[in-house]
């Protein structure tokens, strides 16, 4: 085929095949939709917990917690939104910030951040956290306000930088005369209770409220309420709507995880011309998102981990040793010229890139030689290699060839 008719078949297909997408956007994260079904329960409590704003009260703070996807954040911004109107129509003083802790990433900017909604700017580095929290202290005392304060991923900045933030934070009502601070943290990790001071926890769970995954029956109502939202009439397929809730409901009933699914597999079928989402796109999604992950983890690992990936690669067999590993990876990081970490500190970044999925570690017995561990890789080479190839300081190591693998050849 010439290059042209080539095209020409692409855009031919791409303009006579809008009828699979009616509308695109409905399926990004950030989509709020109007109806969030099995979450009535959640509504109605974080309704009840937050009314008292009405009557110029201060509310609890609030700890919400699940796993991701199971709609904390596109409830709380529900309810909040739907507070805000009848707050404005009551008109009561009150003042929302929202705040996705790990996308903002420190405290000097969730502090900042905070700021903002009080109308209080600050530069954007230069002052010290404490100076920071001082001005947004004054400033929200100057607004007289009951100010709802959402930490989104709390988990995220906790797990980072430690509960320093939240101290101030559930402290703060006791210095304050005019105003008043409510917070609503969320957290994707249950286990979140753990890496606070009792003091600050107790406060900021006030109430508590949980999420629970989906089960597959109500991942295919969510995705069916949004796919005639954004699939033309009779576009969905049901074996196709049924196996993208089954997966999603397989990995942690994740609704976000369910709606990835949907629209890669719109975005397949459309590139494949078809009238008709069928349950063998979604399948074709899968792949495409799990190799999207797999390339995406790659790329963000650290570089030691990078190295101990490479050496496992370099040696090329079919499974091999900590030892093995270490002495190669001894060489590149020779050839780096970067220091080594111990062997104890190797074992735990091979025991993680096991967990990730990456490289596979299983401890076998070799009768009375004792134990020993046998670690293959658990993702294609041509991937690694793909990835590592155009990554700075691991492409030019992509060749190399082990100067102690000759002592292991059997
Ligand atoms: P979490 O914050 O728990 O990780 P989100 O609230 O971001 O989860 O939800 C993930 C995605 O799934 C969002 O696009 C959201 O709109 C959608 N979603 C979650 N729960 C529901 C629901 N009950 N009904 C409709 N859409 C939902
Ligand atoms: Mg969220």
């Amino acid at each position: 085929m010439g290059n042209q008719k080539i095209l020409d078949d692409v855009f031919e297909n791409f303009v006579n095949n809008t009828q699979i997408f009616k509308d695109r956007e409905v399926l990004r994260h950030d989509y709020l939709p109007d109806k969030l079904p099995h979450r009535e329960e959640q509504i109605r409590l974080l309704g009840t917990i937050v009314a008292p704003v009405l009557k110029v009260a201060r509310c609890s703070n609030i700890f919400i917690y699940g796993n991701t996807g199971t709609g904390k954040t596109a409830v709380a911004k529900y309810v909040l939104s739907h507070l805000e109107t009848k707050a404005k129509m009551y008109g009561v003083p009150v003042k929302f910030s929202y705040v996705n802790c790990r996308m903002t990433g420190s405290e000097y900017r969730v502090f900042a951040s905070l700021c903002q909604s009080v109308g209080i700017s600050v530069p954007f580095t230069g002052l010290s956290v404490d100076e920071v929290f001082d001005r947004f202290r004054a400033g929200l005392d100057a607004a007289k306000t009951i100010f709802i304060v959402v930490l989104d991923e709390i988990d995220a900045l906790i797990k980072n930088r430690g509960d320093q933030l939240l101290y101030e934070l559930t402290r703060i009502n006791e210095t304050l005369n005019k105003s008043k601070v409510s917070i609503i943290g969320i957290s994707n990790d249950l286990r979140l209770k753990e890496f606070l001071d009792p003091r600050v926890f107790s406060s900021l769970s006030e109430e508590e409220l949980v999420f629970r995954p989906y089960d597959a029956s109500e991942l295919r109502n969510i995705l069916l309420e949004r796919s005639k939202l954004s699939f033309y009439d009779g576009v969905l397929s049901e074996a196709a709507l049924n196996v993208c809730s089954a997966l999603a409901a397989a990995e942690h009933g994740d609704a976000r995880r369910a709606l990835d699914l949907l629209r890669v597999a719109g975005e397949v079928a459309e590139r494949q011309g078809a009238k008709m989402i069928l349950d063998e796109h979604v399948r074709e999604a899968e792949r495409h998102i799990e190799h999207n992950r797999v390339v995406e983890a790659l790329r963000n690992l650290t570089l030691h981990s990078k190295l101990v990936l490479l050496s496992v690669y370099s040696l090329n067999k079919s499974s091999v040793t900590t030892g093995e590993i270490y002495d190669i990876y001894n060489e590149l990081c020779g050839e780096l010229g970067v220091g080594l970490l111990t062997q104890r500190r190797l074992s735990t970044l091979i025991n993680e890139l096991d967990a990730m999925g990456i490289l596979n570690a299983k401890v076998v017995s070799m009768g009375r030689y004792g134990r020993t561990k046998k670690i293959r890789l658990e993702i294609s080479r041509t991937l690694i290699k793909d990835v590592f190839e155009s990554d700075n300081r691991m492409g030019r190591l992509i060749d190399y060839k082990p100067k102690s693998s000759q002592k292991y050849t059997q």
